[in-house]
This record gives structure tokens, sequence and C-alpha cells, in this order.
């Protein structure tokens, strides 16, 4: 496919001005919505036969982020793009001083699979919203999911303002070698530096939005019963295939045994069956395989039973987990909890710090102290305290991460602000021109000066 061509048609659109007219992004926003609730029941069954996803998960984790971020975006839309008054300081009285947004230009917006139509679409609602031209590169991976967003959107849409180019790295790779105003990526860490470099060579702004080991610390005084609901919600929802999934638990020696026993009993209640639309698939062969190796049979506490042909993995608790461990080596992305327990929180932080910065951390405690202390001494992208995954589902906390897990934000306004850039703006009347700063220099213009100046 010859991407330069349709690169230079949404470059001409761009510059034709049609896409800073706010009129035009909320009609194609609308637009975009109309076409995703008119073919609901189509996503529906794409992401189902990809890898099982119900109905109910679909709508919950996929599609009502996208209809929320649409309705958050024309509602407010109007306000985010005004120009934004700041102060002017004394030496250039009188004038005005404001910041201005404007779309960056043609944007590249490429998904991961495991929220395919979120991951790929919230960015897209964004960089329409700013007011840019989009270039979509779905993953690849769930096949029906990607081919459906490409046949709706390519038929609806000129492709001078949003189209969707399927494939995996091949496709990429040629895409990268073109010149984007803006590249939003979700994916892992490792594509991640390949996306930046690529970037790099055209100076290219990027958002990085990766994964990473994100731990949950549950501290004695948490309330068991609840932490364990939220936490077996949180890590087997989409098979543990979540960025932000909890990936392991770090947990004080006294209490291991009951959240043990917590987690075991709310798992059960859970249900995790395909055949009640409570879980999902892994996603393909190659996963499976991969996290059915990092079971280890001598660790297992319930789960760790199989089936590569449904490419199922039972909910799966290790525990008595050391940090050296095969399973603490890399982000999970599956439906295995590793448990590590501990007595020293300094040390345990300690542990955190050295290692990449994660995506997300949670920590479970009613302890003022100890909230705070982790808030303040470990970097990490976004979390929750007494609650896990649930952050990204409020539009008005910026979603990203930082170090390893990323770089960048969206979600609401800071996406928004994320496909703009902000122009500083200090506009002067006439009539009214000191003359101290203008040379012929001289020692009374510099006692003016530093007068002025405050220093
Ligand atoms: P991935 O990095 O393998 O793939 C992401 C995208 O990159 C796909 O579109 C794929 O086609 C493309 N790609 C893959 N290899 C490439 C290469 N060598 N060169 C160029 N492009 C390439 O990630 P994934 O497996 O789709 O998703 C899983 C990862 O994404 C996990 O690490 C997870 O934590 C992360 N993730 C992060 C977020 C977030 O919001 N931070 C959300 C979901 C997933």
């Amino acid at each position: 496919m010859n991407y330069s061509k349709i690169i230079a048609q949404q470059r001409a659109f761009f510059s034709s001005n049609q896409t800073k007219d706010i009129q035009f992004r909320i009609a194609q926003l609308k637009k975009l919505k109309y076409l995703l609730q008119e073919n609901e029941q189509a996503f529906y069954q794409a992401i189902y036969s990809d890898f099982k996803k119900s109905a109910f998960e679909t709508y919950t984790a996929e599609m009502s982020f996208i209809y929320d971020e649409i309705d958050t975006a024309i509602k407010k839309l109007p306000k985010w793009a005004k120009k934004k008054r700041t102060k002017t300081n004394l030496v250039n009285l009188p004038a005005r001083s404001y910041t201005l947004p404007e779309p960056l230009g043609v944007s590249l917006v490429m998904g991961a699979w495991n929220y395919p139509f979120q991951l790929s679409l919230v960015p897209v609602v964004t960089a329409i919203a700013a007011g840019n031209t989009v270039i979509l590169k779905p993953s690849e991976i769930p096949s029906q999911t990607s081919q459906i967003m490409a046949s709706i959107i390519n038929k609806n849409f000129p492709v001078a303002f949003l189209y969707v180019v399927e494939g995996g790295i091949p496709e990429t790779t040629q895409l990268l070698e073109q010149k984007f105003d803006k590249i939003f990526f979700t994916g892992s860490t490792a594509v991640g530096k390949i996306i930046y470099k690529a970037a790099a060579k055209n100076l290219t702004p990027v958002t990085l939005e990766l994964g990473g080991k994100s731990p949950a610390l549950i501290m004695k005084d948490a309330h068991i019963k609840e932490t364990a609901k939220r936490i077996v919600w949180a890590k087997f929802l989409n098979a543990g295939q979540t960025c932000i999934a909890p990936d392991y638990l770090l947990v004080e020696e006294s209490i291991k045994d009951t959240l043990l026993e917590a987690l075991t009993e709310q798992i059960k209640v859970n249900d995790y069956r395909f055949d009640q639309e409570n879980y999902v698939q892994i996603i393909n062969a190659k996963n499976f395989d991969r996290l059915e190796k990092l079971i280890d049979n001598n660790k297992v506490y319930i789960g760790g039973e199989s089936d590569a042909k449904s490419r199922y993995i039972a909910p799966t608790i290790l525990s008595e987990v050391q940090f050296e461990d095969p399973i603490m080596q890399d982000e999970i992305f599956g439906p295995i909890l590793p448990v590590i327990s501990f007595n020293n929180l300094t040390k345990i932080i300690q542990k955190i710090k050295e290692r990449p910065k994660p995506l997300s951390l949670y920590v479970f405690t009613k302890n003022k102290t100890i909230k705070n202390r982790i808030l303040h001494e470990i970097s990490f992208g976004g979390g929750a305290i007494n609650d896990a995954v649930m952050h990204i589902t409020n539009p008005y906390l910026a979603f990203g991460g930082v170090g390893d897990s990323g770089m960048g934000s969206y979600h609401g306004e800071a996406g928004f602000r994320d496909f703009s850039h902000y122009k500083s703006i200090l506009e002067k009347p006439f009539g009214f021109e000191p003359n101290f700063k203008y040379p012929p220099y001289s020692k009374s213009k510099l006692t003016w000066i530093k007068r002025i100046m405050g220093s």
C-alpha cells in the first residue's frame, strides 16, 4: 500500500483548515458514535470470535469508554479549544498574554490487542477532538476486530481525514518510515523503544502507553474480604490480559494465609468459565505457551489447570514466590497471580524502586502514614488506594505511564492536550513604547531595567 499517498492526502486536508473548525470536529465525533452504536452487535461478535470476550465485558471495558470519551469531548471541546488568558509581566505591559491550542497535524495511532476497540478508538476520538487527521493501525492479533474497525471506518470517512491501515510488523515498519506530526502508541515497552527511535528521525512527538509489572501491596490492616474481591476482579478480568492488572501481590506476612483463603473463595464465587461468559481466552497459542511455562507447579496455591485447544488457563495463584523466580522477571499479562510475603515495608519499597517504574501501583491499607509513604517514595504511572484498575474509568484522571511504562497521558482533557500544541502569544497594542530597552544603552536605562525587573 502506498502510505505516502495517504499521508499526502491527509496533509493537504489538514492544510485546508477544515479540521480546525470545532463544529467539524463535533460532527465527526457524532458520526463515529452513531456508526459504533449502529454496528455494536457486529463489534461484539468480532471480539467474541477473537477471544471469547463477552458482550458484558466488551460493553463495560471497551465500548462504554469510547462513548464516554466522545460525549465528554463533544461537551467540553469548545472550552478546551479556547485560548487561555495568563498574566503578563511588568516589563511587557501594556499587553495581553494567552496560550492557544492548535492541532499537531497528521497523526498515527497504534493500538494493542488486549482491549482492541478501546485502545485504538479512544486515542482516535482524542486526536479528532484536538483537530488532527488520523491513520489508525490496530493490532493485527485480534484479526476480526481489526477487520471490522477497518471496514466501518474506511467505508464511512474520507481517507484524507481518518483511515485504518490493517497489518502487523511489516506494515507498521513501513508506516514508521513516513513523517507524522504525532505518534500515539499503545503496546509493549520493547516495541515502544522501536517506535520512539523511528519518531526521533523526524522529531515527531510521541505518546507511549506501555506495560510493566504493576504491584499491589496489601497491609495487615486492610479489609481482607473487600481487598480480595477487588483484586480478584482486577486480576482475572480479560484473563489477566490487562496492562494495569495487579501483576503481583506483596502481602504482609501476618495476613498472607487469610488473604490467600479469601482470594480463593472469591475466585470460586466469580465462576470463571467461558460458557458462563465470565472469562476470556488467552489471545493466541504463543501467549498460551508462554503463560503455561510460567506456572511453577510446586508453587500453585489454586488453579494451574490449562487446555491448549480452548486456550484456557484457570485463574492461578502462586504462593511462596521470590523476586528471583521466572514469574517475577517480565510482565505476566495473563491469569497467574504470584504472591510474595514481607515483614519490612522499607525493604519492600526499596525492592519496587529497584525495578522499572510500574504503570500502576495499588495499596490496600487504612493507615494514612503508610499510604503517604508509598505515594511519595515510589514512582509509577497512576493507581488506586484500596482498589485496583478502576482509576482508568475516571475520565477526570489523566492516564499514562512513567519511565519504562511510558510517557505522555490521555483521557478527557489530558488527551486533548496530548494531541495539541499550545502556542504562547504576547499581544501588544500600538501607542506606548518606552525607550529603555533600546540602544544606545546607558547607566540610567540599566537602573530602570533593574527596577522594573525587580532585581
Ligand atoms: P506489542 O508491543 O507487541 O504490539 C503493539 C503494536 O505494535 C501492534 O499494533 C503491533 O502490530 C505493533 N508491533 C509489534 N511488534 C512490532 C515491531 N517489531 N515493530 C513495529 N511495530 C510492532 O504489544 P501487544 O502485545 O499488542 O500488547 C501487550 C502490551 O501492551 C503489554 O506490555 C501491555 O502492558 C501493553 N499495554 C499497555 C497499555 C497502556 O495503556 N499503557 C494498554 C494495553 C496494553
